[in-house]
């Protein structure tokens, strides 16, 4: 089987002309480099010219700058990151059904760009498909820039301007809005009264993953766990009912077992996913309960067998989230269900704002924004 999706987006980079500053991956481990290259230029059909309004910054980008993916994912350098990308039309192709997409609507870029036919595909995991890219992580050129061309107009979410949906906030709900959506809703017929859910990591993802318990587990307590006060504060002005700050507490399964009187965690939300963060998360999950790890920061999933055996315990992986799902939590937006926490650079500020977000300093999430 082969994907249906153009993958002619380098050569079309290499035609235009020079007026798309972007943000670039040329060497592993450095800075990246602001520059002017080819603006993308339509080369089939289906494909979707879209003018970037706003990027987000996520961890993921750390690890692909940082050099640790070279190996998982071969990709041809340079590279523009950037895979949480909204903006405005710019140009369609001309086999995008007519009237459905006008140059200057705002639209959300579903990454996951599957084949559109494969098993995965049609049941609606794109993300899932075994030939599914994404930009700013595979070849195709992401959203650290002024111009993204998106293969097919199937990727994209068009938002209607009555909403006054800032493109700032669009940008995020495309995986630090999503990842975290996905994964509640895999534990949330678990979480009734009398249960509780634990976020960890309040970080982009986490600010969202807290809101979304309190939505969909209204009745759950939501459990905030992070070590730094300003994020904990953050989780319970989101609707956290508790948070526990790891730098302070002695120890997590004394501290947790009082909070949910000695019944446990039912679900965990680890949007973090350090080896750490996992052997914790074992050690407070009720009988029964559930793990969802969502973070990529570790190498390895150890937790102890015969505990987990006796306990009936489960851990779930989940992954980015679906095309519906991002609709979904874009409704959720539109109706102003969720409060978004974001911070814009310029793209000029990129590596100010990698710096930040390596230190751990950025709340919610950065923004890139061309100016
Ligand atoms: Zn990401
Ligand atoms: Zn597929």
């Amino acid at each position: 089987m082969t994907s249906n999706i153009d993958r002619s987006n380098k050569a079309a980079n290499d035609t235009g002309d020079s007026s798309n500053k972007a943000a670039r991956i040329h060497k592993y481990q450095n800075p990246l480099t602001i520059e002017k290259i080819a603006k993308p230029s339509i080369t089939s059909g289906q494909q979707v010219l879209v003018k970037v309004a706003a990027s987000g910054l996520c961890h993921s980008d750390l690890h692909l700058i940082n050099g640790e993916w070279k190996d998982m994912l071969t990709i041809p350098l340079p590279i523009t990151p950037g895979h949480e990308v909204a903006g405005w039309v710019e140009e369609v192709g001309d086999s995008v059904p007519q009237g459905i997409l006008d140059k200057g609507d705002l639209v959300a870029i579903f990454g996951g760009w599957g084949c559109g036919v494969c098993f995965h595909c049609k049941g609606g995991d794109e993300q899932l498909c075994k030939f599914a890219t994404w930009p700013g992580l595979s070849s195709f050129d992401g959203g650290f820039s002024e111009y993204i061309l998106v293969p097919s107009y199937r990727f994209l979410i068009k938002v209607d301007k009555k909403y006054r949906l800032k493109p700032e906030e669009l940008a995020p709900l495309t995986d630090a809005g999503l990842t975290p959506y996905r994964a509640i809703k895999k534990v949330r017929h678990l979480l009734g009264p009398g249960t509780s859910i634990a976020v960890v990591g309040i970080g982009g993802l986490g600010t969202y993953g807290v809101q979304y318990a309190k939505i969909l587990a209204p009745n759950s307590n939501t459990i905030a766990i992070d070590h730094s006060d300003a994020k904990l504060q953050l989780a319970e002005k989101l609707g956290a009912d508790r948070t526990l700050n790891l730098k302070e507490c002695q120890d997590i399964k004394s501290e947790i077992f009082k909070i949910t009187e000695e019944k446990g965690v039912n679900a965990i939300i680890d949007c973090v996913g350090a080896e750490e963060t996992i052997r914790d998360s074992a050690r407070i999950l009720s009988k029964s309960g559930v793990l969802v790890v969502v973070g990529l920061f570790g190498n390895q999933i150890g937790i102890p067998l015969s505990s987990s055996v006796f306990n009936e315990n489960q851990v779930q992986c989940s992954f980015w989230g679906n095309y519906n799902e991002l609709c979904e939590v874009i409704e959720l937006a539109k109706q102003c269900k969720i409060k978004q926490i974001v911070r814009a650079f310029s793209l000029n500020a990129i590596n100010e704002a990698i710096g930040l977000l390596r230190s751990g300093e950025v709340e919610g999430r950065a923004i890139i924004v061309p100016e």
